[in-house]
This record gives C-alpha cells, structure tokens and sequence, in this order.
C-alpha cells in the first residue's frame, strides 16, 4: 500500500506490481528491472516507487494483444464495445476522487485535476457514441459491379504520453482506439504513471474488456523505443516533445512502417487588437499561459499586444498574476502548483537563468523560485522580448510569458505570429469579426480560439501543423486514426 495526504484526509492505495499485461499485474519481465521513485513536487515527499516495464514486456503485451484480436475481442459487437466504453467512464465517475489525488499529488492543483479526470469521463463517453457507428460507403460502378469499403480496427496500437495531462491525454487515444477495435499498449510518462495504471485496475473490476486488449506498461524511453520499433505493433499515436517525436517516426521507417500520429509542442501566439475586451482578453490570456503553470502543449507563450495598449494591458495582467495562491495543490485554497518533478523544474529555472542572462527582454514579473521547498515557480512575465532571443523561440512548458515588441498593423501582427516552425494553437481577441476571421484564416496552427482560449471540446479535432505533428485526436477523425479502410469490388 502507498498512501497520499488528500483534501479529506490520507487515501491509501494498493501497489502496483508492475506493469499491466494480459488482464493482470505482473512482476516485470525486464532482465534489468528498473524502478522510479516517485516524489509529490509540492511536498518533495516520496509517493511510490513504480517498477518499470521493459522490452520483455512489451513482447509478452504484444503477444497476449493478438490473442485478444484473433479471439474474444473480434467478436465484440459495436454495440458490446460501447457499453465496455460507457462502463469504464462509469467506473472512473465512482472513482473521481481517488483519481484526482493521483492527479494532484504531480503538482496540479486539485480543481484542474479535477477537470481533467471529468473531461475524461466524457471522453469515453463520447467514443461510446463512436463504436457501433462504424460504417463504409458503397458504389455502383459498373453494371456489373458493386464496390463498397469495410472498415477494420489497424490491430495493436502503441499509445505513448507525455506528463502535463497523465489520464487525459492517454484517454484521448485508448478510448477511439477501443471503440474500433483494437488492442491498445499504452506506455504513460515515466513522471505520471500511476492513474493510467489505476485506469487498468478498474478495467479489470469493472468491464468484460477481454484480457490482453488493454495494457499498460510504466517506463521511460527504454520501453517506448521498444515499442516504436516492434513489428507486432501496427500503430504509434504519440504525445510529447518534438525531439522524441522524430525519433517515433524514424522507428517506424526502421520497423514496420506504422502509421503514426504525432502531437508535439508549440510556442503558440496570442493577439490582442486595441478593439478588443481587455478585461476579458487579460483574463483569458493569463488562463492561457498559467494553466496547469504552462506546462500545455498550446500555452499561449508568445503575446502580440496592439501599439498603444502595452501598459494598460500589462498592468491588468500583472495584477491578475500577483493574485494567485501558490502552495500545495491538496489544499483546496491553492490554485497554482508545482512544475512536475524537480528535472522540469531545474530545466525551467535553467531558461529563465539563460533569458535574463541574454538581455533580449526586460523582466515584468516572477522570473524566480515559490519558497524553499517544492518545485514551484512564480507566475513569470517577460516584456519587450526579441523575435531572435530564446523566450521567443524555445519551448518553455513552464510559466512563462513572453510578451513580445508591440505590433502596428494586422499584417505585421499575423506575420511575426506565424514565424515559428511550430503550429499548434493561437489566439486572437477583437470585437471586429471581419478582423478576427482574416486572422483565423492566415494563422498557420492546427488550432485558433477568437476572444476564448484553451478551449477543447472533445466533439471536434485536436492537433497541430508545421513542426508541431501531424494526425488528430479528439472528434470524428481520431476514430480514422485507429482504422483501416478496404476497398471491395464484387461482380454481381
Ligand atoms: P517527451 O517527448 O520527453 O516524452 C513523451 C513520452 O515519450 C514519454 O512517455 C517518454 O517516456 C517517451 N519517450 C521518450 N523517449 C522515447 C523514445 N525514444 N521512443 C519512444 N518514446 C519515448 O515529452 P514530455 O516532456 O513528457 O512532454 C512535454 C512535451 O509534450 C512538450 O513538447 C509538449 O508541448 C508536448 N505535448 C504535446 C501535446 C499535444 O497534444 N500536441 C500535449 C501535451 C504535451
């Protein structure tokens, strides 16, 4: 048992032995175990040490996989799928707060974690909708002939995440992936695994999902890299940097060619026009970069602000960070916690050293340690920021603001917006909707909010263009990730 101090009190939690293959947990198969400590970034106490998987691991995954695909899984109807969908969000609705101290012992304050354990829930429950809608097109082509297509699950797929979203982000892929058909082998973020593996446990109470569909292997790169390159896995859909990114896709090109999804990071731009309401626009831009404390792939870390607007803009902002409460993300009082572990902490520490150390901005706000203990960072605000420095470039994932020289025209805002190799999300705010659709036009990202940000509906497609991946999740077209289409021509 490990046990976490919760808003109510200390919750115990069974141990997980290791990783979750084939309906069980299993000692790892590693010939090298390897284990992690697992350390609450508020409090810098010890959680639970995790064993990890290794490659032994994921051979037995993919083996005990395509008995579930050859036998009990395949004869699951549409109809089946959906209820095993609809009674895993049932299970994690009972399960709710169990799941959100899991979430919150990362450093999330416990209302975000909260959030995302809930928009997890809808998750599956709108895959459930997908599963027995699963339908071809069919076409007259000659007078003889009749062609349609079948659609069929892709077969095993390899689901790799990163550690800002630990459930959420692993539930936008597991849940289209089950609704189709297949097996899935989900490999969670070394920092953050310990709810996909609770995830697996109340699979197993609570569904008939057959063994071997659902696993769930604990690791670092040592496992992803065996899972990117096994060629008994016919899918990659991945979540994380874009250094790692390119390593994926190199994987499949070196194995079996698997299709692969990518969502990678951005260094997403936010412009706000003289017109706009900046009551409205301050707050939305502060939700846009200190959510989850910027660790979020669409943190909007580059702010274009209309000439003549700065100081006022900027004044709202900073009074608006100065009212956050940093501390524990268990008390309930406390909305801004910790960065993940003390490497991204050291790492973002690392940038801000670097930034002031460059000279190309002027430091507005923050920019230092929260206390002596825990990894946390103040809300930070960097202004006049050079289009060539490192704030403006790099990818932070922490919170970090770089307000960047103010714009002129429209041109030049949407311009110096789109000169970065990433294409995630921006965001515009103006009343003029002429103005802010010429915008949505002309950004280059995969995702653009008007007057609004960081808004996600699981209904629609997620992820970005250029340098930020490519392939979707969420909607309608996640469902297409996880199949394949036939084409059938039959002579009548
Ligand atoms: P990361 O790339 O370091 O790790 C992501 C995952 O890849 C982890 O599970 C990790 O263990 C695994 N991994 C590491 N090496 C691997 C290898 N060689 N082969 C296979 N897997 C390997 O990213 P991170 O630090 O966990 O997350 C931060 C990054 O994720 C940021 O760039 C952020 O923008 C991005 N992100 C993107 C989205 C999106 O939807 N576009 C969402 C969240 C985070």
């Amino acid at each position: 048992m490990f046990s976490i101090k919760a808003p109510q009190g200390p919750i115990s939690f069974t141990r997980f032995v290791g990783p979750f293959i084939n309906g069980k947990f299993r000692p790892t198969l590693a010939t090298s175990p390897a284990t992690r400590a697992l350390y609450n970034p508020c409090t810098d106490e010890l959680i639970d040490t995790v064993n990890e998987a290794g490659s032994e691991d994921v051979d037995l995954a993919v083996q005990s996989a395509q008995a579930a695909l050859k036998g009990p899984w395949k004869e699951f109807s549409g109809k089946r799928r959906r209820n095993v969908l609809l009674n895993i969000a049932s299970a994690l609705e009972k399960n709710m707060y169990k799941l959100t101290v899991l979430e919150a012992a990362c450093g999330k304050p416990f209302e975000e974690a909260q959030f995302d354990i809930e928009e997890s829930i809808e998750c599956f429950r709108y895959f459930a909708g997908h599963a027995d809608k699963i339908i071809g097109q069919s076409y007259a082509t000659e007078d003889n002939l009749k062609s349609y297509t079948l659609r069929k699950p892709v077969g095993i797929c390899g689901l790799i995440t990163s550690f800002n979203y630990p459930l959420l982000l692993a539930v936008w892929k597991i849940a289209p992936a089950l609704a189709c058909g297949n097996a899935v082998i989900v490999k969670p973020a070394p920092q953050t695994p310990l709810s996909c593996l609770l995830l697996s446990d109340l699979i197993a109470a609570h569904t008939d999902l057959p063994e071997g569909v659902f696993n769930v292997l604990p690791g670092g790169e040592a496992v992803g890299n065996a899972i990117v390159h096994h060629k008994g896995i016919q899918k990659c859909s991945f979540t994380g940097s874009g250094g790692v990114g390119r390593k994926v896709l190199a994987a499949s090109s070196q194995s079996n060619l698997k299709p692969v999804t990518l969502e990678l990071g951005g260094k997403s731009p936010m412009i706000v026009f003289a017109d706009a309401d900046l009551d409205q626009a301050v707050e939305d831009v502060f939700g846009a970069i200190y959510a989850n404390m910027g660790q979020n792939c669409c943190a909007g870390s580059r702010l274009y602000l209309e000439s003549g607007i700065e100081n006022e803009f900027l004044e709202k902002l900073k009074a608006r960070a100065l009212q956050v409460k940093i501390g524990d993300s268990m008390d309930l009082s406390n909305n801004f916690g910790a960065m993940v572990d003390r490497t991204q902490f050291d790492r973002v520490m690392g940038i801000l050293d670097q930034a002031k150390a460059e000279g190309l901005s002027d430091l507005y706000l923050g920019g230092k340690r929260h206390g002596d203990k825990g990894c946390f960072i103040e809300p930070t605000i960097f202004r006049n920021v050079d289009e060539n420095s490192l704030l403006a470039r790099h990818e932070i994932f922490g919170p970090v603001l770089s307000v960047m020289k103010p714009f002129v025209t429209e041109e030049e805002a949407l311009e110096r917006a789109n000169a970065t190799p990433y294409g995630l999300a921006s965001g515009v705010w103006t009343k003029d909707m002429a103005k802010a659709d010429r915008c949505v036009q002309e950004l280059d990202s995969g995702v653009t909010w008007v007057n609004c940000y960081n808004m996600t509906p699981i209904h629609l497609p997620f992820g970005g263009v250029k340098e930020s991946g490519f392939g979707k999740d969420l909607g309608y077209e996640a469902v297409n990730e996880y199949l394949t289409i036939k084409t059938v021509t039959v002579r009548v």
